[in-house]
């Protein structure tokens, strides 16, 4: 199957279970102070859950455009050094708005998966909430008797507060989940290792597949748990790695989803993947960070330098610094790969497509200008690390940082990854002061350009008359009051 066909088997499975099909909610989220990316299905329903909003529907499906790369979740870390976890990624989900709860949520989880999809019962883990007696939170056993009617009792795990307990915030909805794990090694590997299941141990082939939540407390602000009047179902499911388990692969990256970006970058840098780890690390960072960027900038989200907008420039810089360093890239090549990304969500995410060449020109640009001062900031840190060796220290110290961030455009993280590669580390509190200097000077810079413009009082409707005179260093503006 490929993956257009798992995606589409998903949503079909649920309209069949009378689910209203819902677009994907945009990855770049503006009207929320709290969340710059959506970074998960459930993002768009927070309101029906609420009790904020009510909906025509009470129960829907979708795939998700999603994005987790800041705040409570950020796996950038693991992105491309592991096989299943990407900055952006589609999160297939179903939901019940006060309708069915757990039972129905389990047997159709269960029956998507080892029937339509047919994917081995025996290799198939659940998880359950374990309960937590500080919190004065029970085991759920419903769940655990849902799950014993379809598989063995030897495959349903108990899980801890962390993985087992969903919460929305300090406040707000609450309530037990149960994951579905895949194992996927060899027969051999895990005769090599018995009695023991690696679920939730951060084994790559060992991976959690699909996230069932059951909404049933609110959290009061007191901390205390009151019984919700109607229950939820919020689940999401990892597209890509379920296309890796249908699609008999050990990573994400094996998958039809990355394959035709890898193969054309590969070729294009002359080097073939699964053959030298670093290159490899350095393929899947592009190939994962190219669908970052190019969703973001279709969802409205160009690079610049702050907030959302900083966050993709540093993901397309981490990109470009691997493709230049481990691929040989000395010209622009990021934005090579937007037309294959568009022809892949043809008919799925449309918005690529539309808008593929101001996408490629964004792209480009931003490339052009980061290769511009990438080789002299690399051969800078080349020198340090130099230097350090000759005197036993092993931190780049914060200056030299901040210098690497306002003059040579490195974000800190990539300094940071940088460092580490190398064996070294930075000086961020070094770093954060040199910021603060910078901040400060550039404050008091602004003081003392306003004292080129004709103030007016604050709350005066004023218009707007003309220039008195254009230079490239000082504009005088002149206002009339009205
Ligand atoms: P993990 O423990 O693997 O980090 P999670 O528990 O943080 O996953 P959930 O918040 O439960 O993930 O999200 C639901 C599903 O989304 C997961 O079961 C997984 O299949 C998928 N998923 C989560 N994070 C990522 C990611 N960074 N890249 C790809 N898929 C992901
Ligand atoms: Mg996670
Ligand atoms: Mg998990
Ligand atoms: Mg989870």
């Amino acid at each position: 199957m490929d993956s257009k066909q798992i995606r589409q088997k998903f949503l079909e499975f649920f309209e069949s279970k009378q689910h209203q099909i819902v677009p994907s909610a945009p990855m770049v989220v503006k009207d929320d102070p709290t969340l710059m990316f959506t970074n998960a299905g459930m993002n768009q329903f927070k309101d029906l859950f609420l009790g904020n909003k009510t909906a025509d529907y009470n129960r829907a499906a979708d795939t998700q455009k999603c994005m987790r790369v800041s705040g409570k979740h950020n796996d950038l870390e693991e992105v491309g050094i592991d096989t299943y976890h990407h900055t952006m990624f589609e999160m297939l989900g179903n939901w019940s708005f006060g309708d069915y709860f757990k039972k129905d949520a389990i047997a159709w989880a269960w029956e998507l998966l080892t029937d339509v999809y047919q994917l081995p019962k025996d290799r198939l883990y659940v998880t359950i909430f374990e309960g937590d007696q500080g919190e004065g939170l029970e085991r759920d056993q419903e769940a655990y008797d849902f799950w014993k009617a379809l598989i063995a009792e030897e495959r349903i795990l108990n899980g801890n507060k962390k993985d087992n307990f969903w919460e929305m915030g300090e406040q707000g909805p609450c309530g037990p989940c149960s994951e579905i794990h895949i194992d996927l090694r060899t027969e051999e590997e895990i005769a090599a290792v018995p009695g023991k299941t690696l679920v939730n141990e951060d084994h790559p082939q060992v991976v959690e597949i699909w996230n069932l939540v059951f909404m049933q407390f609110n959290r009061m602000a007191d901390g205390s748990l009151i019984k919700l009047p109607a229950q939820h179902v919020d689940t999401g499911m990892g597209f890509e790695r379920l296309c890796m388990a249908l699609q008999g692969k050990t990573s994400n990256y094996d998958t039809d989803v990355f394959q035709p970006m890898i193969q054309f970058i590969a070729q294009k840098a002359e080097v073939e993947y699964g053959k030298d780890e670093k290159i490899d690390i350095a393929l899947r960072v592009i190939v994962d960070h190219i669908r970052a960027v190019s969703f973001a900038i279709a969802d409205g989200q160009l690079p610049s330098n702050n907030k959302a907008g900083y966050v993709i420039r540093r993901i397309l810089r981490r990109a470009v610094r691997y493709g230049y360093t481990f691929l040989g890239f000395k010209m622009p090549f990021m934005n090579t790969l937007v037309p294959l990304l568009c022809e892949q969500f043809e008919g799925v995410f449309d918005e690529l497509k539309a808008q593929q060449d101001f996408i490629i020109k964004v792209i480009m640009e931003e490339e052009s200008a980061f290769l511009r001062t990438l080789d002299t900031g690399l051969r800078k840190i080349d020198t340090i690390r130099e230097e350090l060796k000759t005197t036993n220290n092993d931190t780049i110290d914060g200056k030299t940082v901040f210098e690497l961030y306002d003059t040579f455009g490195f974000p800190v993280d990539l300094t940071a990854l940088i460092a580490r590669e190398n064996g070294l580390q930075i000086d961020e509190k070094g770093f954060e002061q040199e910021m603060q200097v910078q901040k400060d000077r550039s404050r008091n810079a602004a003081k003392t350009e306003t004292s080129d413009w004709t103030i007016v009082n604050e709350g005066e409707d004023v218009q707007f008359i003309g220039y008195d005179h254009l230079e490239a260093t000082s504009k005088i503006l002149r206002y009339r009051e009205v």
